[in-house]
């Protein structure tokens, strides 16, 4: 458990190199969002977050998401899904989430869409895409995105938003650009591709490789160890 003082410094911390990083690269101060990944993280740990002043939370795996949204229900939280989608979860994740970020093939998109209660707002999504092209790693190929983005923007209970990416790991500077690049590239065929969506968001960028990331265009970074301390 990291205390709320620690939390607090952090976050201050990620904020200046958010903001050092915008500045950097001539965007403007308070274009990329944050959102805390709280994956193994208790619902404390989150309120210390919210306390900052961050409220977009990013969850990988349903079932500890779903206990942690229990404990802090009442509070104003936006909650992102970032992680491995199986389809027999799509309905929980349709229902209590307001941000998919992880959303890998038509057949996923499509139950999200139809599970999606329609008293509420149609949920957000990206598309994740291999960037990298890793056999390990679950995404989109980049010609898959292409050839099914249209089916996937024409789902009615669904807002397609944008493509998130979790590159190679790698400390080169260079190589990091490099694939942010390649993903803001095929952002911007896609907004050619379907411009009556609003592909307002590129979500990429974690603890690591966050500078990079903004560098090359990102709106929203998702940062777990550097605001909760390293992962047990
Ligand atoms: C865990 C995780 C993060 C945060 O990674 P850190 O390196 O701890 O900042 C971001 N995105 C996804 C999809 C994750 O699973």
């Amino acid at each position: 458990m990291t205390d709320a003082t620690t939390i607090s410094k952090n976050i201050a911390a990620i904020r200046q190199r958010i903001w050092a990083a915008e500045k950097e690269s001539g965007r403007q101060a308070g274009s990329v969002k944050l959102m805390a990944v709280s994956k193994t993280r208790s619902a404390a740990e989150i309120a210390a977050v919210l306390t900052e002043g961050v409220n977009d939370i990013g969850e990988n795996y349903l079932q500890e998401a779903l206990n942690k949204q229990q404990e802090l229900a009442g509070e104003a939280i936006c909650w992102h899904f970032i992680g491995p989608i199986q389809s027999n979860k799509t309905r929980q994740i349709a229902e209590q989430f307001d941000w998919v970020h992880s959303v890998d093939r038509l057949k996923i998109a499509r139950r999200l869409s139809e599970q999606r209660p329609t008293d509420l707002a149609p949920l957000n999504i990206c598309l994740q895409v291999n960037i990298s092209n890793e056999e390990s790693k679950s995404g989109f190929a980049v010609e898959a995105v292409l050839a099914d983005a249209s089916s996937i923007a024409a789902l009615p209970n669904i807002r397609l938003r944008g493509l998130m990416a979790i590159p190679a790991a790698t400390k080169d500077p260079a190589a990091q650009r490099a694939s942010f690049a390649a993903v803001r590239t095929l952002l911007a065929q896609l907004k050619q591709q379907l411009p009556e969506c609003p592909w307002d968001t590129l979500s990429m960028g974690m603890s690591g490789d966050m500078e990079a990331a903004i560098a090359e265009g990102a709106t929203i970074v998702r940062i777990g160890s550097d605001i909760f301390g390293p992962r047990q």
